[in-house]
């Protein structure tokens, strides 16, 4: 049986995969860090199984991946889709706001990539789906140090991709466009309207359409490096 991990997991993008997956018969290991009764939830679907750790912290994502290891003894697939967004003026951005936002968005993936990838080079198997978004490839204005966090996981997805393809290895990027979740729970039912209206397909996504695009990476067996955007067609580079 595969094994994943998804980072964030307890709701939103990262429940829609773990559902997705788990159903599709992948024993999956969906990580949460505060939302703790949304991820019991999750117990009620078979082949799943929750693990509170933040990833932001190295001794948290190592003391998660252990435990994965010592009990499944390898990690087919990695997810990493834990991730926050704010709305504010470049000049407004304080340090600490940059230092969170590149930390939760891009030092995780760079972290909990590290702690599992000496295990996937063994297995000489694995594969890597990092959660960016359209603001990494376009800029997002009014969100500078999301999309640079954004940008930055595409750059390393890419790198990544090249260094670890002789392991067999695959490192992928969906960057959704607007998802229907709490992320976007700010949006007024206008803006939400305006959206739908740019966008060539006439709506915006659902977490699902991102766990669909998940699922056939992860069975996949030839596309490595790739930053693959489902975005109804609001965003065409
Ligand atoms: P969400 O806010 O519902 O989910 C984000 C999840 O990440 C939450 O469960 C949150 O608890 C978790 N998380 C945050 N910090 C964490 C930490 N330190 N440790 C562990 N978990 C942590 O929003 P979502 O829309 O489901 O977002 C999932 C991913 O999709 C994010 O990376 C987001 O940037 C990306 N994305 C979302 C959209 C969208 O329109 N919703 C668009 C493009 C990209």
């Amino acid at each position: 049986m595969k094994i994943v991990l998804i980072t964030g997991a307890s709701r939103g993008i990262g429940r829609a995969i773990a559902k997705k997956l788990a159903e599709s018969g992948y024993m999956v290991i969906a990580n949460y860090n505060k939302s703790e009764e949304e991820a019991k939830e999750l117990l009620k679907i078979n082949n799943i199984e929750i693990y509170k750790a933040d990833v932001t912290k190295r001794e948290e994502v190592h003391k998660m991946v252990e435990y994965i290891i010592s009990k499944y003894g390898k990690i087919d697939v990695l997810i990493n889709n834990a991730g926050i967004d704010e709305y504010k003026l470049f000049t407004d951005i304080t340090d600490e706001d940059w230092n969170k936002m590149i930390n939760t968005n891009l030092y995780s993936v760079f972290c909990t990539t590290q702690e599992i990838v000496k295990y996937m080079i063994h297995e000489k198997f694995g594969c890597i789906i990092n959660i960016s978004s359209v603001w990494g490839i376009v800029g997002g204005s009014l969100e500078t140090h999301y999309s640079a966090s954004k940008a930055g996981i595409n750059g390393l997805t890419k790198s990544l991709a090249k260094e670890l393809g002789p392991s067999n290895i695959r490192v992928n990027a969906i960057a959704p466009g607007v998802i229907e979740t709490d992320m976007n729970k700010n949006l007024t039912q206008d803006e939400l309207k305006d959206l739908e209206y740019q966008t060539p397909l006439g709506k915006i996504g659902e977490p699902e359409d991102i766990a669909k695009c998940a699922k056939w990476l992860v069975e996949d067996n030839f596309t490595t490096g790739q930053v693959i955007s489902p975005n109804g067609g609001w965003i065409i580079t």
